[in-house]
């Protein structure tokens, strides 16, 4: 047996094993409030989502900090809230290169240089509800994940968000182009995503609203992580604003059907 298949069955043989665990009742309101659509679910999706989350909480390190009770409750909030983007693109695995999720009480500040136009260093601050890194942790803030999960279908889901960025990422860097199925979805994702991405920013440049969060005109890989929240929280709307954002998202993520 090469080693390859030796370290395959191993772990195949491990994620059976914690998927035989029951997962307990008092868990799943959690995975409900993190993943409204999950009563509408068919049976086999279902079992699908609660299998991944069994496999997520048994292979991500969590590490929880500050005065934070119910960690149970975190746990299982941000597993589901993450979980549900890979229903439809199983062959992605759970997140293969993430290791480590980080959460904090609060939403934090975090300040950074950068080189004003007379070449002088100067300080910014922003607020951050989370952050994922390549080959590094995802970090959350509890409030703003707590936050996400009380207003379903307001178009703002930090976890989606930095989930997101995760799957940007398993192909490289945070550049908006995810691992697609087909050389075909490549092509289609190169012209159309990046034209849109241009659009959204010369809308935000010119003032006019906009269904998505003007945050997505940072950069690729945020118009990528916000479309990416709206496509879960409102599929409707976003079709309704962007239709060719939406059909960008329904190729990658290819979302079972509900009920
Ligand atoms: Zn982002």
């Amino acid at each position: 047996m090469k080693i390859f298949d030796f370290i395959f069955k191993r772990k195949q043989r491990r994620r059976a094993r914690v998927m035989a665990e029951p997962f307990p009742t008092e868990w799943r309101p959690w995975v409900v409030d993190a993943v409204p659509r999950f009563t509408h679910y068919k049976d086999s999706d279902r079992k699908t989502l609660v299998d991944a989350i069994k496999v997520f909480l048994a292979e991500k390190e969590f590490r929880i900090l500050g005065d934070l009770p119910e960690i149970d409750h975190i746990k299982v909030t941000v597993a589901a809230g993450a979980c549900q983007l890979l229903l439809g693109i199983p062959e992605l695995d759970i997140f293969p290169r993430l290791r480590e999720v980080i959460v904090y009480p609060h939403h934090f500040t975090e300040t950074t240089e950068a080189i004003g136009p007379d070449g002088r260093p100067y300080q910014i601050s922003q607020t951050r509800a989370g952050e994922a890194w390549l080959r590094g942790p995802v970090i959350l803030a509890w409030d703003s994940v707590a936050r996400s999960v009380a207003s379903p279908g307001d178009g703002y889901n930090v976890v989606i968000h930095e989930f997101a960025h995760v799957l940007d990422m398993q192909n490289g860097a945070a550049d908006g182009i995810p691992p697609l199925a087909t050389k075909q979805d490549d092509e289609v994702w190169l012209k159309v995503f990046f034209e849109e991405f241009r659009m959204f920013v010369a809308d935000q440049r010119a003032g006019r609203r906009t269904l998505l969060n003007p945050y997505g005109a940072t950069a690729p890989a945020e118009f990528f992580a916000v479309a990416s929240e709206h496509f879960f929280e409102h599929p409707e709307r976003l079709q309704r604003h962007h239709p060719r954002v939406f059909d960008l998202m329904r190729r990658f993520y290819r979302p079972p059907p509900t009920r």
